[in-house]
Order: structure tokens, then sequence, then C-alpha cells
């Protein structure tokens, strides 16, 4: 049996890993579930789940959490903040860790798991995005195996040699050919953009996911850390992926050798398939994912993206190309952003134009330790609140 601890057990990914876990109890049993301030629904996996541990955001929903628990004659045992996450993901009955936090408050958990050399399924990307070369290099050292669930890095994995691991560099690969929705706003006119609200922006055409991610699609912010992503994963140049836009997300993305061949993973998109690959590799399981029905796709269609619709796109890719702490800053700005977008302080509009007067106005440096990861970051967040709060957002 196979002991798995889910960080972010509430959440979209996190309800996919369980969904699919449920359907192998011969296999699979759960070690630890992790949430934010989500009691409610913690209760209800505590109960279907059995789990030894749960870890709460904070003390108070944590003790929130414990009575309950206890009321219900369960025995989980309740833990909270970021000591109790370390804890939980380097469990000794952790043999797998899902890393499914959102956003840079997933960075440290899933580094301790990294440490203690555990099998980690990597969603949390914004932990690849800031610290790559920390993160990969903690890996290498510590024997610990990364298996990727973004659905396009799955795909990629999947499509390259049968010995490829994250922490080597591929043989014969010529390209990598990144896959994109373009979101819910691909057609709609500019001029209509920086009126579109946190509901229109969250109505994702194909996939049903977290609002940040959501956003983050919408803006194709989502994308450019998805390239920073797969440079970290592939040991891929920036200038070895081509972003598509492929509207039907079926295939997943693309993988082209130096011989001409072109690799694709295709599917329904829905999360269960790359969840169910990573946890079963070098295996196959049954993920409930219906069979793709390829008459009703009927059609592919490609296109180049368009990089003044998608500005976001452009900033990761410079960020990425500028290297050091430079996607760091990034990703804590677009963070910082995206939260102010969806509680309505700013406009879709304004999300790049934060995000370029953060990587404009602070400087990068060599990403050399966790701790000036961690500065910069923190550094990025108030510059990035100033901007959000100041009557003319950008500094111009
Ligand atoms: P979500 O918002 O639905 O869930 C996030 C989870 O993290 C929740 O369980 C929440 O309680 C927890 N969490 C949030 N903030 C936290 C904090 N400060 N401390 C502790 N826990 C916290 O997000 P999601 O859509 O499941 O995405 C999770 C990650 O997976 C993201 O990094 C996203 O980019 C990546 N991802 C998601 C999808 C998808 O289809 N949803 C696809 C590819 C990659
Ligand atoms: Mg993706």
């Amino acid at each position: 049996m196979i002991g798995i601890t889910i960080l972010g057990s509430t959440g979209s990914i996190g309800v996919s890993t369980l969904d699919v876990i449920s359907r192998h109890p011969d296999k699979y049993y759960v070690v630890a579930l992790t949430a934010n301030n989500a009691v409610d629904r913690m209760v209800e996996q505590c109960k279907q789940f059995k789990p030894g541990y749960a870890v709460m955001a904070d003390k108070k929903a944590a003790d929130q959490l414990r009575d309950i628990l206890s009321t219900n004659g369960l025995e989980t045992r309740v833990l909270h903040g970021m000591e109790g996450l370390e804890t939980v993901a380097a469990l000794e009955k952790t043999d797998y860790v899902m890393a499914a936090i959102v956003g840079a408050a997933g960075l440290l958990p899933t580094l301790a798991a990294a440490r203690a050399g555990k099998h980690i399924l990597l969603a949390n990307k914004e932990a690849l995005v800031m610290s790559g070369d920390i993160f990969m290099d903690e890996v290498r050292k510590h024997n610990a195996v990364l298996l990727p669930i973004d659905s396009e890095h799955n795909a990629i994995f999947q499509c390259m040699p049968a010995d490829f691991k994250p922490t080597n560099t591929p043989k014969g690969v010529r390209r990598i050919l990144l896959t994109a929705s373009g979101g819910p706003f691909r057609e709609l006119p500019l001029s209509k953009l920086a009126n579109v609200t946190p509901e229109q922006a969250c109505d994702h055409p194909n996939w049903d996911m977290g609002r940040k991610i959501s956003v983050d699609s919408a803006t194709m912010m989502n994308k450019g850390l998805e390239v920073i992503e797969a440079c970290w994963l592939f040991d891929a140049t920036p200038d070895s992926i081509q972003v598509v836009i492929h509207k039907q997300s079926i295939i997943h993305s693309m993988v082209e050798y130096t011989d001409g061949s072109v690799l694709a993973q295709l599917g329904n998109p829905d999360m269960r398939t790359p969840i169910a690959h990573a946890l079963a590799w070098p295996d196959r399981i049954e993920s409930g994912v219906a069979s793709l029905d390829i008459f009703s796709v009927a059609h592919l269609d490609f296109e180049q993206p368009d990089l003044e619709r998608f500005p976001c796109l452009r900033l990761a890719f410079e960020a990425i190309t500028t290297g050091g702490t430079a996607p760091t800053i990034l990703n804590a700005a677009n963070e910082e952003a995206v939260q102010a977008f969806l509680d309505t302080k700013i406009s879709f509009t304004d999300i790049p134009i934060i995000i370029e007067s953060c990587l404009s106005g602070l400087s990068s440096r060599e990403a050399l330790t966790l701790d000036i990861i961690l500065e910069d970051d923190s550094k990025t967040r108030e510059f990035a609140s100033q901007l959000i709060n100041s009557p003319k957002h950008a500094i111009q």
C-alpha cells in the first residue's frame, strides 16, 4: 500500500486526487490531508478517508476541526501552520506527496517533501517558478522522484524517452510544443478586456479549476508560468519552447525530436488523467475519465499566441530569460495582482501593468539561497500592494 499526503486536499486538484484514490483502495491510503481554512470540507474528507493527520493553515481553524473530529469519534491528529505542513510532507508513512497548494504557500512544504526524498506529484507550479534551481537541486540531492501533474507537463513527460527523469537532460529533443486553450478571452475584442469581471475570468471554457489559476489562464500568465516550469522540468531553454493555442484542449502538449518526429498526448480535459498517471507511474490505473470521442472532437486547431492580447506571456518569457530572481518577482507580483483583481480592487488589464512595474522597479539578483528567494518574494509583494493601493496603479 502506498501512503499519500495531499497538500491542498480541499482544492480542485486535491478533490480530483481523492476521487482517483477512492477508486483504488487496494493500492493507496491517505496519510495526511491539508487545507487553508475550509473546515467543513476537511471534516467531510476526514470522515471519508480517515487520514492519520489533518493540517489547517491557522490555529483557529485547526481547533475548530479538532473539536468536530473528536465529537465524531475520529482519531485524526490535527496540526496547523507551515510547521504542520512540513511535518506531514516528510512523515515516514508518507510515500507520495501531492503538492496541490496554490501559490507560494506551497513552496516550503514541497521543499520539505524533496528533502525527505519523497515521490512528489507536482501541481504547485508556483513553487518551481519561484525557486527552480534550488528546488531541482534538493530533488537531485535527496533522490526524490518528481512527477508533473500540470496536464501539459504530464503530457510532455509521457512523450519523453522512457528512461527520462526531470533531473536529467532528455536525449534527441528539438522542441517542446506547449499547448494552451487561450482561456475565456481569446476572441473578446481588446477594447472590452478592461471591463471583464472575476466571474467571467473564472469561467474557463474547458477546465474546472481554482480561481487563481483560472485568472492566470485568462491572462495567459498560466502559460507563462508553465514555460518556466517546463524549463526546469525538462532542462529546456525558453527559445526551445513554442506556445501553441489549441482551443479544444485535447492535445495536452507535444515533443518534437531531432529526426522530425512529433509525439503528442491526447485525452479529454480532465485532471484525473495526469493525476492517475503520476500515481501509478510507471504503471497505469483507471482514472474515471471517459474515453476520448475523437469523432465528436472532429477538428484540432492551432494558432500563434497574440502577445498584445496576452502581455503576461511575454513578461514570463522575459523573466526566465533574465533568470535569477526575476521569475520569483514575476510570480509574487502576479499573485498579488490576481488577488487584487479577484477582490475587484484593480481591473483585468491592470494585472500585467502591475507585474511589469514590479519587474522594472525591482532589481533581480542571483537566486543563490532560499532566503534570497523569500526576501525577493516579500519585497515584491510590498511593492505590488503599494501600486495596487495607489490611486493610479502603475508607475508610468
Ligand atoms: P484551489 O484554489 O482549488 O485549491 C488550493 C488548495 O490549497 C486548497 O486546498 C486550499 O485550502 C489550499 N491553500 C490555499 N492557500 C493556502 C495557504 N496559504 N496555506 C495552506 N493551504 C492553502 O487550486 P487548484 O486549482 O487545485 O490549484 C492548485 C495548484 O495546482 C496550483 O498551483 C495550480 O496552478 C496547479 N494546477 C491546477 C490545475 C487545475 O486543474 N485546477 C491544473 C494544473 C495545475
Ligand atoms: Mg496546465
